[in-house]
């Protein structure tokens, strides 16, 4: 599998505002942000898709979710709330393939999506 712009900010070839870091896993703020708070988190681990997680990821990827909400508190949008989104393939909005978190806060947020 060919890197992803990702691998890029994870070896530190292209710079990104990295909100948190640790052996498993990065978040920093999306380039073009669509809210206030707009963080990707990503496991450094290259899964492509939703489609491609396995069970032995499933500890990887709840630990994403344990990062957005540390973020959440340290970002200040824990209370008023915030949305967590994953999108997977063409159809889904997908267009980095190597599955991240969009953490999204800061506003009221409209549902559904389009
Ligand atoms: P997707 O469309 O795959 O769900 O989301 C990919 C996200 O990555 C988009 O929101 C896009 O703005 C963001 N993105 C793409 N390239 C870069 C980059 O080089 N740096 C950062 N920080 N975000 C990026």
């Amino acid at each position: 599998m060919a890197d992803t712009i990702f691998d890029k900010i994870i070896n530190r070839d292209i710079k990104a505002d990295i909100v948190y870091e640790d052996e498993q896993a990065l978040a920093f703020r999306d380039i073009n942000p669509q809210a206030p708070l707009h963080v990707l988190i990503i496991p450094k681990l290259r899964i492509a898709t939703i489609n491609d997680i396995e069970p032995e990821h499933e500890a990887l990827v709840g630990h994403l979710f344990s990062i957005a909400r540390k973020i959440a508190r340290d970002e200040g949008v824990a209370d008023d709330g915030y949305r967590v989104v994953m999108n997977c393939n063409e159809a889904g909005g997908q267009s980095v393939y190597h599955i991240h978190l969009h953490m999204l806060g800061g506003r009221m947020l409209g549902w559904p999506p389009f």
